[in-house]
């Protein structure tokens, strides 16, 4: 029987081709696990371990989608041959995914040593890419697992080197994270939130909060944003910076997101008809067709006037699939609905990215409110931030403002909209509409005296 590789080798030429990359000529995914195998067979009776590592590259497929996909070849070449040359007589290196590379080291024995090599290989790696005319830099996570005599599978072995890799990914760029038992238990907590909240989305158990934007002049509630609101029978109460991640990566954001978007129409029906309604959207949904499709039945459902939703996204929404997000963000302009970009000036940010899309708001991040104060460089920012988005015609609203002082800095700098606990903490349907009452008689007192 013929069998076809995931290399497209179709095994009747060379063995070794099968267990060969064709791009970079280094071994393959077969190699490895072949290798790992053989090590561990060597090792029955040796009491020494050894070490493995999956290195990912960190944002490979933008630059892919930027330069082409033939720098893009040209690039995983490089790193190659990088990897290659750092390697020992008797290390290896292979290519076991697109932008995935796995190494072995017989003779690296302990979890220092092995993070050491680990982040050699990433600065190697941080050195300028020449792609024609131009250069590219790229960032490496590395994940690592040591083996234990009687221990382990090459297959646990492998999956203790990914559950690292997945931690050393989540905390950021350029990292590298040894497998540790503590590791599994969090990776657990994960699996347990995960299945908890997909119960608790098909039950509708999950609750959007609404926090006032104001017009920081008068401090007139113009709106609200939505925020997610989830407490879990056993688990308890979790944050939406811990379960949003896990929804996102897990598949769940979907169905979560069109239950909340359904609830918080459904409240923001009963709010005087000026007051606009806010709503986050997470980057995996701008690369989904279907959401814009998924918006507007939900606003048809409810009766809500797509002309009062905004939807916030993030820069990060917009790197993986530029043109998806596009279409996505237009589609919803066509109907009225307004785009805001969030959490502006963290990450990665881009102002080339201001001139292909058009917002109508932006949001400055919160972190440059909290050091307005005390920081020169915070206030030239949000300054400048102020001035362009005047020049483009989008309005800015000032995220995280929790104290006075604060709020009478940014009007003179000249912003408009201002969100923060100084103004009131996200409270649900119920407390928003006592909100709502409490502030139309403050108005009315107000007029009266
Ligand atoms: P975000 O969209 O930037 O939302 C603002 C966050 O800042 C909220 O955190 C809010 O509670 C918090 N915040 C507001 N005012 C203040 C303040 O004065 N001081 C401080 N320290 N914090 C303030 P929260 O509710 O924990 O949400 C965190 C993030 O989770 C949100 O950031 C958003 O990115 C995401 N998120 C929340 N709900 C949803 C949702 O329904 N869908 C999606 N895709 N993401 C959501
Ligand atoms: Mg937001
Ligand atoms: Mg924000």
């Amino acid at each position: 029987m013929q069998t076809v590789f995931a290399n497209g080798y179709a095994g009747r030429e060379s063995p070794e081709l099968a267990f060969t990359d064709l791009l970079t000529g280094l071994g393959n995914h077969r190699r490895f696990y072949d290798k790992v195998d053989r090590l561990i067979l060597d090792r029955a009776e040796d009491p020494a371990p050894f070490a493995i590592g999956i290195l990912d590259l960190d944002g490979f497929k933008p630059i892919n989608d930027l330069f082409g996909s033939k720098a893009g070849d040209d690039i995983l070449m490089q790193v190659a041959m990088r990897l290659r040359a750092s390697m020992d007589d008797f290390s290896t290196v292979t290519r076991i995914g697109p932008d995935e590379f796995a190494f072995l080291y017989p003779l690296v024995f302990s979890e220092e040593a092995i993070a050491d090599r680990a982040r050699m290989l990433i600065e190697i790696l941080s050195a300028p890419y020449d792609v024609g005319e131009r250069t590219a830099r790229l960032s490496a996570s590395v994940g690592c697992s040591l083996f234990h005599l009687g221990d382990e599978t090459t297959e646990i072995l492998i999956s203790k080197a990914e559950t690292a890799l997945y931690q050393a990914k989540r905390s950021g760029r350029g990292k590298v994270v040894v497998y540790t038992r503590e590791m599994e238990e969090a990776a657990k907590r994960v699996t347990r939130i995960e299945q908890a909240l997909r119960r608790a989305v098909s039950a509708g158990e999950v609750e959007p909060h609404f926090q006032p934007i104001v017009d920081l002049k008068t401090r007139r509630t113009v709106g609200f944003e939505t925020l997610a609101r989830w407490t879990d029978r056993d688990l308890g109460m979790i944050s939406p910076a811990v379960f949003i991640p896990i929804a996102e990566e897990r598949g769940i954001i979907g169905p979560m997101s069109q239950l909340l978007l359904r609830k918080a129409t459904e409240a923001a029906r009963d709010w005087p008809s000026h007051l606009f309604l806010s709503f986050n959207l997470s980057p995996s949904q701008l690369v989904d067709q279907n959401t814009g499709l998924h918006i507007l039945a939900i606003l048809d459902r409810t009766g809500f006037d797509p002309r009062r939703l905004e939807i916030e996204i993030t820069e990060t929404g917009l790197m993986s699939d530029p043109a998806s997000a596009e279409k996505i963000v237009e589609d919803l302009r066509r109907c009225g609905i307004r785009v805001s970009l969030d959490d502006f000036g963290t990450g990665q940010s881009s102002l080339g990215r201001l001139r292909e899309f058009h917002f109508d708001k932006l949001k400055i991040d919160r972190t440059f409110v909290a050091s307005l104060l005390e920081d020169r460089p915070a206030q030239h920012i949000i300054r400048a931030i102020l001035a362009m988005c005047e020049g483009l015609g989008m309005d800015v609203v000032a995220e995280g403002i929790e104290e006075e002082e604060q709020a009478e800095r940014l009007v003179q700098f000249g912003c408009a909209g201002g969100q923060g606990f100084l103004f009131g903490r996200p409270v649900d349907a119920d407390a928003t509409l006592g909100y709502l009452r409490d502030s139309f008689r403050g108005a009315q007192r107000a007029r009266a005296v």
